[in-house]
């Protein structure tokens, strides 16, 4: 498990990553599904991610900033999840303790 101030410190590095800069990240408890994002920027997370591996995490919080590029589902969004999540799961490893870090 790690702490919301971990969340959303990795929540950030994927920013970074992606080009997109969130305006509100959120941690709260969701009932229907893990994550959610405005048209003005806000992202809100299901707390109960904190709990999740990594990779879990990682293709929540991924397909979340993506949505402030693009915010449908379409072909662009998916194939764009997956190049970016086969990327930067390479690119940025993870510690002892399962946590995402910036090489
Ligand atoms: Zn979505």
């Amino acid at each position: 498990m790690i702490t919301s101030i971990e969340f959303k410190k990795e929540v950030l590095i994927l920013a970074k990553e992606i080009g997109v800069e969130p305006r509100e990240i959120h941690l709260r408890p969701m009932k229907r599904k893990w994550a959610s994002c405005s048209s003005r920027g806000r992202l809100s997370f299901d707390k109960k991610l904190l709990n999740e591996p990594k990779e879990v995490r990682f293709k929540v919080i991924l397909h979340e900033l993506l949505h402030l590029k693009y915010p449908n589902h379409g072909r662009m969004f998916k194939t764009l999840l997956n190049t970016y999540f086969i990327n930067l799961k390479k690119k940025i490893g993870s510690n002892d303790n399962g946590e995402i870090a910036e090489h």
